[in-house]
């Protein structure tokens, strides 16, 4: 099982694996959007980073923990993916309030309510071309694999396998929400940014988790 500190680690890993492909992720959003993506999660998950390691293991329940992730990452974002993340991790708390350690069908909740929470949020729909498009493919095959009887570390493979998958076929795709949408088709041919750290994120729960 899981607990406090094993989502600890999850945000370190997050925070390194953002931090390492900041540049790429503004390289991405500079073709079709603002060119701030990588530094907007960097900022964000940075910030959650340090407000969660501040937070004491033993006393600090999981959901507490990720509520505090959340206002962090909101407070330290202006870029939209600020709201966005905030309500996944606070939808993420929900799902797993009241408990002191977390089972894997917890932490697959938790992160079916986490991609859901993004697309609430952001009124999105799959074919958007959006962090959906990431998102929403990796929290279905993640609780199809758990349901099926996969363990947590197949489980999240199956996911994170389905969210490149996801954010590869936004290069097919005409934004149609956010920044991007403004382009129409010139947007065709590129992958939305926000697609391509929601990899990076999911990648980092699974390597820090499973
Ligand atoms: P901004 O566009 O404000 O500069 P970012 O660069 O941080 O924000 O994030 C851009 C990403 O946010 C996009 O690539 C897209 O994946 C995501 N995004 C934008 N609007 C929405 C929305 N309505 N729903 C879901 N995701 C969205
Ligand atoms: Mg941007
Ligand atoms: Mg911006």
């Amino acid at each position: 099982s899981f607990g406090t500190a094993d989502l600890k680690k999850m945000f370190d890993a997050i925070a390194a694996a953002i931090e390492a492909d900041k540049d790429r992720l503004c390289q991405l959003d500079g073709v079709i959007g603002d060119a701030d993506h990588g530094i907007a999660m960097a900022l964000g998950f940075n910030a959650a980073r340090d407000a969660v390691a501040a937070l004491d293991a033993a006393t600090v329940e999981p959901a507490t923990l990720l509520n505090t992730a959340a206002k962090s990452f909101l407070n330290a974002v202006g870029a939209s993916s600020g709201p966005l993340y905030a309500t996944a991790f606070m939808r993420g708390a929900a799902a797993v309030k009241g408990k002191a350690t977390l089972a894997a069908s917890d932490v697959i909740a938790m992160f079916q309510a986490m991609a859901q929470g993004i697309k609430d949020r952001g009124k999105a729909e799959p074919g958007e071309k959006t962090m959906v498009d990431a998102w929403q493919p990796a929290a279905e095959a993640a609780t199809a694999a758990h349901g099926a009887g996969k363990d947590l570390a197949e489980s999240l493979g199956i996911a994170f396998a389905a969210a490149e998958r996801g954010a590869e076929a936004t290069k097919d795709m005409i934004a149609t929400k956010g920044r991007s949408s403004r382009l129409g088709e010139r947007s065709l041919g590129y992958i939305d940014p926000g697609a391509a750290s929601a990899v990076l994120v999911i990648g980092a729960i699974r390597s820090s988790l499973a």
